[in-house]
């Protein structure tokens, strides 16, 4: 299943062809995306924002949900109906789980998920008279035009086995990136970028060689003199041990900011779902971050519909989310996926139960933003001004926990590290006062 390239037609590609490129699902899509479209210039080809119409045009899906799969094929249609000459390939997830339904959709070529690397070598044999003495093939993170924080991907595919979900069969076994190329990117990069995300399916399973893994190789991150800030995409609650948030804690180059899916509120969901920890667990996770760093920003995803989720287990859920110190949620709906566990279950929450369930989940999550913010009010934080956001003298900057903050400025402060204060939290804005450019 793995270690196809489907090759659907004979089309040929000519020189500096326009390509677009789209995406459905999560930062790592995007995050390949913009890879692609760095290794496509090295191709003589002419990348195109925002348009709807190419000559090539690159689509990464995702199959995380029904609704993600649904919106990867609405998105291969539409492309396809504006689009009847071009070249298209699909790549992603959706293009892995649901094969023979992406081939009926009229592609040109299908990519899966290891093969998306190696754009640049399979689409070059497609073009047409390619010049290869002209070929520059440069470092490709080095050419990619990130917007504010780049994500660099380090590890890829998951070992676990949650019940509900598609990932480890759509993206294959844990692998690591090689960490000198990783330390090399991260060097390359941190001289243009003050904050990197680091960025992977399940960062926790990055390894290298034993006892080089995830804290290992951050502390390599940091001991690079040009790097100012690292922020860690997501992590297992796992793999948050006490070495690990002390090492963030201690260390003024992690922002301060941890993203602990949680998925399941309630201990026998938990167990259903395959994650192999406890509320009990989970909360004393969060309460030695909040102990240890009173400002960090706690985030967890959190899955509402799981078909074992009856009546009585989310009157538990809602009161153990009550009762865990989270200052936002990411929140998702179930819904069940072609071979996996949870696919077979014979129970089932009505659409309709999965709908409340989310909103009463989303308006706790609102509450909890609001709180997290107004606690902050007169506070002081490092932050990176964002590129683009300059509106009439104002400009808007990521603080090291995750506050985005509006501020007055004339200069032109794209980029810059900075330090700034929270003054006020307005609907759904927070402003505040630029005290230093670093
Ligand atoms: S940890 Fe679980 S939910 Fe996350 S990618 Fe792996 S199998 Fe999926």
């Amino acid at each position: 299943m793995c270690g196809y390239m489907e090759k659907l037609s004979q089309k040929k590609i000519e020189q500096n062809s326009t390509i677009l490129f789209d995406s459905v699902g999560c930062k790592l899509n995007k995050y390949e995306l913009e890879v692609m479209r760095a290794q496509s210039e090295t191709l003589g080809m002419v990348p195109l924002v925002k348009q709807k119409t190419g000559d090539v045009v690159v689509l990464n899906t995702c199959s995380v949900t029904n609704s993600a799969s649904a919106d990867s094929r609405r998105m291969i249609r539409k492309y396809r109906k504006h689009n009847e000459n071009a070249y298209i390939v699909v790549t992603g997830c959706y293009s892995q789980t649901d094969l023979d339904e992406v081939k009926e959709l009229g592609v040109d070529l299908i990519l899966n998920n290891m093969e998306k690397a190696k754009f640049f070598d399979i689409i070059k044999k497609d073009i047409n008279d390619l010049d290869e003495l002209n070929l520059q093939k440069q470092s490709i993170m080095s050419s990619v035009k990130f917007q504010s924080r780049p994500f660099l991907k380090i590890q890829d595919g998951c070992d676990a086995y949650c019940s509900y979900c598609i990932i480890p069969r759509a993206r294959g076994r844990s692998r690591s990136v090689d960490k000198k190329e990783v330390l090399s990117q991260i060097e390359e990069l941190s001289k243009t970028y003050p904050e990197l995300v680091i960025t992977g399916v399940n960062l926790g399973q990055y390894e290298q060689e034993k006892d080089y893994g995830l804290l290992a190789l951050l502390k390599d991150m940091v001991a690079i003199d040009t790097v100012k800030k690292l922020r860690i995409s997501s992590l297992e609650p796992n793999d948050l041990t006490p070495e690990f948030l002390n090492f963030m804690v201690e260390n003024d180059k992690i922002c301060k900011h941890i993203h602990l899916p949680l998925q399941g509120g309630e201990d026998q969901l938990l167990k259903d779902m395959r994650r192999n920890y406890t509320i009990e667990q989970y909360s004393e996770k969060l309460k030695m971050a909040r102990k240890l760093c009173p400002q960090i920003c706690l985030g967890a995803d959190i899955m509402v519909g799981f078909p074992t989720e009856s009546e009585s287990c989310f009157d538990k859920v809602k009161e153990n989310l009550l009762n865990l110190e989270i200052d936002y949620f990411h929140v998702f709906t179930f819904s069940a996926r072609d071979k996996t566990v949870a696919n077979n279950m014979q129970e089932k929450v009505e659409p309709q139960i999965k709908k409340e369930r989310n909103r009463w989940v989303t308006s706790l999550s609102s509450k909890r933003k609001k709180d997290f913010l107004e606690r902050h009010i007169g506070k002081t934080f490092d932050a990176v001004v964002e590129r683009g956001g300059k509106t009439k003298g104002f400009m808007k900057a990521l603080t090291d926990n995750y506050i985005p903050v509006i501020f007055e400025t004339t200069e032109d402060l794209a980029l810059k590290f900075v330090k700034i204060r929270i003054d006020e939290v307005g609907t759904d804005k927070v402003f505040g006062t630029l005290l230093k450019v670093y």
